[in-house]
């Protein structure tokens, strides 16, 4: 083998954004632009970059946002009938329009599955607490843990979905 086979060349294109960002990067680690393109494929076949899994954590904070401003804006609903009316909105108003404005941590429930793949293991969508396990038995056991925590946590039931997808998860090892 010689030199050229030992150390063939590689290139590619890629959008002059992301060339920029990278002069630039390469710039402040005081090395050339390809060298320091060759070091982070280096890091990530070496197992030292590692691809983001936090997905769902995203998710979550998109979803807690919204909720957020879902809350702010029955605040001002409330205050702006106190303005209006000269007294609180009365009891079968708020009754109305509270749940119809404020669903989204149930919401997000009924849409999101609580099964994180990527790590093989469970997470809830409203508070972000995970449950691992380490063999068959464990597995059984956070399953009913998750169970216990909703009751205990959410004072409410699995949700469809979330029925639906424990009913359908099988033990397939332990959790990352
Ligand atoms: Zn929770």
């Amino acid at each position: 083998m010689n030199y050229n086979q030992r150390n063939p060349i590689f290139s590619f294109r890629m959008s002059d954004y992301r060339r920029t960002k990278l002069d630039k990067l390469a710039k402040l680690d005081k090395t050339s632009t390809n060298e320091f393109a060759r070091k982070i494929i280096d890091k990530y076949l070496a197992n030292e970059l590692i691809e983001k899994t936090e997905d769902l954590d995203k998710e979550m904070i998109k979803l807690r946002i919204e909720k957020l401003k879902n809350e702010i804006e029955y605040q001002k609903l409330k205050i702006n009938y106190m303005k209006n009316f000269d007294k609180p909105m009365s009891a079968s108003a708020t009754r109305i329009l509270k749940p119809q404005i404020i669903t989204t941590e149930n919401s997000t429930a009924q849409v999101m599955s609580p099964y994180d793949a990527k790590n093989n293991r469970i997470q809830c969508v409203e508070c972000g607490s995970l449950f691992h396990w380490k063999n068959r038995d464990d597995f059984v056991q956070q399953k009913y843990e998750f169970e216990l925590h909703m009751t205990n946590k959410h004072n409410r039931a699995m949700t469809y979905l979330e029925k639906t997808v424990f009913d359908d998860l099988s033990y397939s090892g332990a959790s990352k």
